[in-house]
């Protein structure tokens, strides 16, 4: 038996270490994991309600088109249910959009560094990828377009982007959006919107207005904190989300995500207390960033990537035995680090664990 050719060489994905194995591993009482840019404060306690509720329905499928909650959705953002659809997780909706689109040849378009599963996908699908680095931790818009050619089906933007936190903004997009071929599907991953302050950035339900081959993603994972659930929704014209039911399971989302993610989508006050206070924090970790003269990009969500000026694995390895898992192995930026904003506590006890770490490497005299 061969599995097909152009995954054979594919990484299985790494997933940020668990706190347990962690635990276990280097015999740590205490570990902090700020890996993998969930959410400290947990989840809404509604969330949490309307899952017990649910439970009493476990021996029923779920409602494969997620009716209610689709509508509960379209009236929070105040678009018609025909233009959403729901995955088990965002990323599901990545990979059906890869499946839909993207033929063996085809062009698709991303930048680098970028979210690793744009890429994954493209490569199942056999389509040709053209990877366009990123200038300062930004897209480089003008050089995406410019590598546009009529083979592209779909490009990704990922803003805020995983790993630099960068966005794009609405004069950027919108630009991009007017030039691009009106037969090109472009992604725009926004897993991240709800954390960003900065008055420059997109305004995706604008641009859905006036663009049809234009998909926002978005999820319940991060500023909601229900990644256990996996449930993640994309936004657009109504021949999109047509196109991208065609590969969809019949019952993708768990009644309980369903549920959960409704709930959740009503405690606005949960959101906006995670929104402050990671804002709060974010201004914390950058500040102690200037203050050690280590070089990151600002970030407007809830991780910020950082240059540790030696190589990443091993500072990884050296916070790990300190009890902080943080992400290394970028394969474009072997010198930095991605770590989550967690709680106040949390990171003041990161910074002194990665100031003795940088002094041990001898970055810091
Ligand atoms: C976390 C993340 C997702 C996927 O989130 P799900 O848990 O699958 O909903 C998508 N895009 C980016 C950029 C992410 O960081």
């Amino acid at each position: 038996m061969q599995a097909k050719r152009n995954i054979l060489h594919l990484p299985v994905y790494q997933p940020g270490k668990p706190v347990e194995d962690v635990k276990r591993e280097l015999g740590l009482d205490e570990v902090i994991k700020l890996a993998s840019n969930e959410n400290p404060y947990g989840s809404s306690p509604l969330a949490r309600q309307a899952i017990i509720a649910e439970i009493e329905n476990n021996s029923i499928y779920p409602d494969g088109a997620s009716i209610e909650l689709t509508a509960a959705m379209a009236a929070n953002l105040g678009v018609q249910p025909e233009q959403l659809i729901w995955g088990n997780g965002a990323d599901e909706i990545i990979l059906m959009i890869a499946r839909s689109f993207l033929e063996p040849g085809d062009e698709t378009v991303m930048a680098s560094e970028t979210f690793s599963q744009y890429r994954h996908n493209a490569v199942v699908e056999n389509a040709v990828i053209i990877e366009i680095p990123l200038v300062e931790g930004r897209h480089d818009l003008p050089a995406m377009l410019a590598a546009v050619t009529d083979k592209t089906k779909v490009v990704w933007i990922c803003s805020p982007n995983n790993p630099t936190g960068s966005i794009v903004t609405q004069e950027e997009l919108s630009s991009f959006m007017n030039s691009i071929r009106s037969d090109v599907l472009v992604v725009l991953d926004e897993a991240y919107c709800h954390f960003v302050d900065d008055v420059d950035y997109h305004d995706s339900l604008e641009l859905l207005k006036r663009f049809d081959n234009l998909i926002s993603l978005r999820t319940f994972s991060k500023i909601y904190g229900l990644a256990a659930l996996r449930i993640g929704y994309g936004i657009a014209h109504p021949s999109v989300i047509n196109s991208i039911n065609l590969v969809r399971e019949p019952f993708n989302t768990a009644r309980v995500a369903q549920a959960a993610a409704r709930a959740a989508l009503a405690d606005q006050d949960f959101v906006d207390g995670c929104r402050e206070k990671n804002i709060r924090e974010r201004d914390y970790l950058q500040g102690e960033f200037d203050r050690l003269g280590l070089k990151y990009f600002p970030t407007q969500a809830n991780f910020i990537f950082v240059d540790v000026r030696f190589p990443s694995k091993d500072a990884f390895d050296a916070l790990l035995r300190k009890g902080f898992i943080t992400r290394a192995n970028w394969p474009k930026s072997p010198n930095w680090l991605r770590i989550s904003i967690g709680k106040a506590e949390d990171n003041r006890k990161l910074i002194a664990a990665l100031e003795q770490v940088l002094r041990e490497a001898a970055v810091l005299g």
